[in-house]
């Protein structure tokens, strides 16, 4: 057996559609949604843990791709260097889950890991690279 945390990117054209409930039955992948932001016309994103045979995984994820799926593994930690962090606000934009916001009444950046989906938008979103992911 193998498993795998992956992320799916999902284009607007495609977010309504069950694909992921469709691969489970075909390929008989266990999958477990972790996490999903899903809203109708938007780009919607899905952490999943998939586990089941090696080949069934991997024409899952084909299949999810050929959908118009974009599938990646999943980043496991962030790390921000709050230090030099200006709170410009950058990355809040970019971040659907609400895993960064700036708090009031100062308007500084803070980290809820907890929400955080490991999609990796923040990293490019940062002006001063001050983002960074582990695998
Ligand atoms: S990787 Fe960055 S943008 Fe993506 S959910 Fe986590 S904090 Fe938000
Ligand atoms: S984009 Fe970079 S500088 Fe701006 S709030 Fe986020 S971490 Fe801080």
């Amino acid at each position: 057996m193998t498993k795998k945390r992956l992320v799916l990117t999902f284009p607007p054209a495609v977010v309504e559609r069950p694909l992921v409930s469709l691969m489970v039955k075909e390929y008989d992948v266990l999958t477990n949604i972790l996490r999903a932001e899903i809203r109708e016309g938007e780009i919607g994103r899905m952490l999943v843990e998939m586990e089941g045979s090696g080949a069934g995984i991997k024409k899952g994820i084909g299949y999810l791709e050929s959908q118009g799926v974009k599938v990646e593994e999943a980043i496991r930690d962030i790390e921000i260097n709050l230090d030099r962090c200006p709170s410009c606000g950058a990355c809040t934009g970019v971040c659907v889950p609400g895993a960064l916001r700036l708090e009031e009444p100062r308007y500084e950046l803070v980290v809820n890991k907890e929400r955080c989906i490991f999609c990796g938008l923040c990293v490019d979103a940062c002006p001063f690279q001050l983002i960074k992911v582990k695998f």
